[in-house]
């Protein structure tokens, strides 16, 4: 039975004193259990401070990026052992925005991955099709490459700590969701793939979510998909009622 991994990207949002208040508010809303586990990533100069806030809580601490080299002369770039030092348990690698603003390539999304695993901590790898790629019937070309990629020379039990995230990029920010069956249609195929690539054991333990447009309002139908395994938020995550609410989704 895997169970739900709700996350928030937070991106280049909030000052200091409200992203203390907002993790505060998502550690109360939490609470002490619940059906999904739930994590926050926000901006890399807040994680010492929210990463406090959230102590004692259930709530993960997740980084929005990382750079692949242990340490050195990387003007501006944080290693996956300072992250780790900081108390964060996932990194995101691989957003769309930074595929395709800041032009990270499959080869850069893979060595993060690797990084991420060599350090202990927990790779959420995201994948997803531009909106021209799904009109040019490429969805599933395009995914798969993303997910092949950046699964480049990790091994069988590595693989079973990789969060992947299906994330069309056509439905980040834009208010436009996948259906149901559209997300469930990437992620069975998602899952196909883990199959074929490791074992039945990996694609049936991992954990799969979706993003692009998570919002109160559809997130339960989202969940109740057979392979949609929780979210990774964008907008949504920004507001406590919001976020918890999604949260909620899950039962
Ligand atoms: C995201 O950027 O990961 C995301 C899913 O954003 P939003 O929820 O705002 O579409």
């Amino acid at each position: 039975m895997r169970r739900p991994l709700i996350v928030g990207n937070w991106k280049m949002n909030l000052n200091r004193r409200q992203a203390v208040e907002l993790a505060e508010a998502v550690a109360r809303g939490v609470g002490a259990n619940g059906p999904a586990d739930v994590a926050v990533c926000p901006p890399s100069v807040y994680l010492n401070a929210v990463g406090a806030a959230l102590r004692g809580s259930r709530v993960g601490l997740g980084a929005q990026n990382v750079y692949h080299q242990p340490d050195g002369a990387f003007t501006g770039e944080l290693s996956t052992a300072m992250l780790k030092d900081v108390g964060c348990r996932f990194v995101i690698v691989g957003h769309s925005e930074r595929r395709h603003i800041l032009g990270e390539t499959n080869a850069d999304v893979n060595q993060k991955l690797l990084a991420v695993l060599a350090t202990g901590l927990t790779p959420i790898l995201c994948v997803g099709e531009k909106l021209e790629e799904r009109q040019s019937g490429r969805t599933q070309d395009v995914v798969r490459e993303h997910l092949e990629t950046g699964l480049e020379g990790v091994s069988t039990q590595d693989a079973a700590r990789v969060v992947i995230a299906y994330e069309p990029v056509w439905a980040i920010g834009t208010g436009v969701v996948a259906s149901p069956d559209q997300a469930e249609e990437v992620h069975a195929d998602l899952r196909m793939l883990l199959a074929s690539r490791y074992n039945d054991q990996t694609a049936a333990g991992a954990i799969i979510q979706y993003g692009g447009s998570v919002k109160p309002d559809n997130a339960a139908q989202l969940l109740g998909q057979k392979n949609i395994d929780g979210f990774l938020v964008g907008g949504a995550s920004l507001k406590a009622d919001s976020f918890l609410a999604i949260v909620g989704a899950a039962k």
